[in-house]
């Protein structure tokens, strides 16, 4: 074990138990070893094989393959916890991760949970009634609803007044999922019905609100950081190139912003978490509508983000390292005046689907995994070879971090890096990754939202993009 001159890097934390599954559970488990922590790592039926189990001190199986006889049961993963004697528990992201009522439960149970408490979650995790927080904190939203929408009638009166076309969004979807597009009444009626039950049966919550479409807009999202008293930013990312609503390239810092919008957003993001004194890590998700300069609030995800390599890239700090110190009671050993932004960083992930199938998700073994190295890199993966990759659980392989001076230098070597890795077994997204950092709009950030599926629609996915990744 190193020594730390801290004494008690962890403060209360002795044994943690890891919630979670993929490469966050590694991320995770990293962390904790670092600080001097035991690792407890959960896994389902399916899960024995899997890299963070290997990794962990302990494991301990905790039910049947699907998450929602495993990892998505409380009960399941207190069980555990009482089992192995642990007095954490960190939930990733995902899962329980934005799940208050798993982290009163911890709580109760006696253990700390790696999070913020219950009550900052019911504020700021349920979407709809964090736009509430953020219009009281004087923060813009998306016009839109004021929270939840009672029926198709109220639907169809408010949209008169936020204008078509407008989103249906599910105030407990995530990833995502449960946001609908509806461009005239008829099809806010039709999705309207159709969008509350499927919330229902996805996330247990029928709660649906509306919010405008902000065509072409930037995703720049701010990170924080809060020990419930001082809360700090540690600047934004952007996440423009998106498909189905869901990131697949992250970079920080943004492409291009002007400072005075960077200022602003990063206060805004401060006001708001300050707002519901935060602890923990936090990330408060912006729209920017470049042609008008004016940003809008859209959600804050309560728990670690998939992409928050990028900005540890670009300011030095460990976030896992941070969260685990703060549930631990350490206080924010971080001023505002201490966050300084090194270089750009750029994260791909790397996700089991193939292109060729409209990207569908495709599990299999990995035969051979080669993973590029060098100055500026960072793969958090869970693959090693001989991996299965188990058909429960999402797609994500991995992500990989190239970090450099200047964002030309660091799309460059994130080129070098994406053909030099192979992963042979399964269909990849390598190669569509490799060709996004080729595109002209890409290279010069002239990308939002919508344009990565405007320029998958504008090609033949033929063979220069499968054969793209063989050097
Ligand atoms: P980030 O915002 O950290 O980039 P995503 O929004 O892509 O992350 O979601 C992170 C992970 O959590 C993904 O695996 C996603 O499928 C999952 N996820 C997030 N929110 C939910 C939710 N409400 N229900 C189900 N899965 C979710
Ligand atoms: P999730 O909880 O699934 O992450 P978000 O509310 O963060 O959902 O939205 C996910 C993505 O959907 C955004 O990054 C953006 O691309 C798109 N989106 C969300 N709200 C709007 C909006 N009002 N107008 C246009 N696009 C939006
Ligand atoms: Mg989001």
């Amino acid at each position: 074990m190193f020594e730390m001159t801290d004494r008690k890097p962890a403060g209360r934390i002795r044994r943690l138990l890891v919630a979670n599954r993929g490469e966050i559970a590694v991320r995770i488990i990293r962390a904790a070893h670092e600080l001097g922590i035991q690792t407890i790592q959960v896994h389902s039926q399916a899960d024995g094989d899997m890299l963070a189990a290997r990794l962990a001190g302990e494991r301990i199986e905790i039910g049947p393959s699907r998450a929602n006889k495993s990892y998505l049961r409380p009960e399941a993963i207190l069980d555990a916890a009482r089992r192995t004697g642990a007095d954490a528990i960190h939930p990733g992201y995902g899962f329980l991760a934005e799940n208050a009522e798993f982290a009163d439960m911890t709580e109760n149970a006696g253990l700390i949970f790696v999070g913020p408490s219950g009550d900052i979650m019911r504020t700021m995790g349920d979407k709809a009634r964090a736009r509430k927080a953020a219009e009281t904190a004087g923060v813009p939203t998306v016009p839109g609803s004021r929270g939840v929408v009672a029926d198709v009638d109220e639907a169809l009166t408010l949209a008169e007044a936020i204008g078509y076309p407008l989103l249906l969004k599910a105030t407990a979807g995530g990833g995502g999922r449960g946001i609908r597009l509806a461009s005239n009444p008829a099809e806010l009626k039709d999705l309207f019905i159709q969008a509350a039950a499927e919330a229902r049966a996805a996330f247990g919550d029928p709660g649906i609100y509306l919010e405008r479409f902000i065509p072409r807009a930037r995703h720049i999202e701010v990170q924080v950081l809060g020990d419930g008293e001082n809360v700090i930013h540690l600047f934004e990312r952007e996440c423009s190139l998106q498909r189905r609503r869901q990131k697949i390239w992250e970079e920080a810092p943004a492409a291009s912003l002007d400072d005075d919008i960077r200022q602003r957003l990063c206060r805004s993001a401060l006001e708001l978490a300050r707002a519901v004194r935060y602890r923990g890590a936090g990330t408060v998700e912006f729209l920017y509508d470049e042609n008008r300069r004016a940003f809008y609030f859209i959600e804050m995800n309560t728990r670690i983000q998939v992409e928050h390599p990028v900005t540890e890239m670009v300011t030095g700090i460990d976030l896992v390292r941070e969260m685990i110190r703060i549930a631990g009671g350490h206080r924010l050993s971080l001023r505002q005046e201490d966050i300084r932004l090194t270089g750009h960083a750029i994260e791909c992930r790397i996700n089991a689907e193939d292109p060729a199938l409209d990207f569908t998700p495709v599990p299999g073994t990995v035969e051979t995994l080669h993973i590029p190295g060098g100055p500026g890199l960072r793969f958090d993966t869970m693959l090693y070879p001989g991996y299965t990759i188990p058909p429960f659980y999402d797609s994500l392989l991995g992500k990989l971090i190239a970090w450099d001076h200047s964002r030309p230098q660091a799309i460059s070597r994130m080129a070098r890096a994406l053909r030099e890795m192979r992963i042979t077994g399964v269909p990849t997204t390598l190669p569509l990754l490799l060709e996004l950092t080729g595109a002209a709009d890409v290279r010069e950030g002239a990308v939002h939202t919508g344009w990565l599926e405007e320029w998958l629609a504008s090609k033949t996915l033929d063979l220069p993009l499968e054969k793209a990744a063989c050097p």
